[in-house]
């Protein structure tokens, strides 16, 4: 089995304007990785791979807003370096092309529905599949916490994580876009993926 450390990738960043942020900083450390909260632009000079987390897209977008340039510096640090998105995080990397309030950063040629499953008190947990050539086939947990759905993606790109015969995670280029969130329960396999 191919094994995941990641060695290469020297300081991580996690996006800190809004939402879990903290439980990714958490897997990070877990998995002996120097990482960073990002809350300006600025810093974007001193990683190498950025976490966008789950949170509220629309909230994430209006604090990406208060600085001019912010959402365009991610747009162009995500052509050198992996970006991975949880939730509100791949919501947010999409293309969303009817949305009023948020504006995406179309990093990913995905379409997403927001809040496909419902309200916050129709969240749940599962177990998810991953399944990819460049790894062995694995459960995770994850959960889906006022979750988009994958509407439709681009030939260039990967779906990787499946529930119930839907895709939840994909893969593009260097880039991952989920629908859930592993963190919660503490599961690393995703994030040893992307920056490995
Ligand atoms: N429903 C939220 C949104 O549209 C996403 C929820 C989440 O990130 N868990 O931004």
């Amino acid at each position: 089995m191919k094994s995941f450390l990641i060695e290469e990738i020297k300081l991580i960043g996690v996006l800190a304007l809004q939402g879990n942020f903290q439980s990714h900083l958490e897997i990070l450390n877990q998995l002996g990785k120097t990482s960073k909260e990002i809350k300006f632009s600025k810093e974007l000079d001193q990683i190498e791979g950025l976490i966008i987390p789950g949170g509220e897209s629309t909230t994430i977008y209006n604090l990406l807003n208060r600085e001019k340039n912010f959402a365009r510096e991610i747009k162009s640090f995500s052509r050198s370096f992996p970006i991975l998105g949880t939730c509100a995080g791949l919501i947010l990397m999409s293309k969303i092309e009817d949305d009023k309030i948020v504006k995406s950063l179309n990093i990913l040629d995905v379409l997403v529905e927001r809040n496909a499953y419902g309200r916050q008190i129709n969240s749940f947990s599962a177990s998810i599949q991953l399944k990819n050539d460049s790894f062995d086939e694995r459960l995770i947990q994850g959960s889906f916490i006022r979750a988009p759905k994958i509407i439709s993606y681009g030939e260039d790109t990967e779906p990787f994580a499946f529930f119930q015969n839907e895709v939840v995670g994909i893969k593009s280029g260097k880039h991952i876009g989920i629908t859930f969130h592993p963190e919660i329960f503490q599961e690393t396999f995703i994030h040893e993926i992307c920056f490995s």
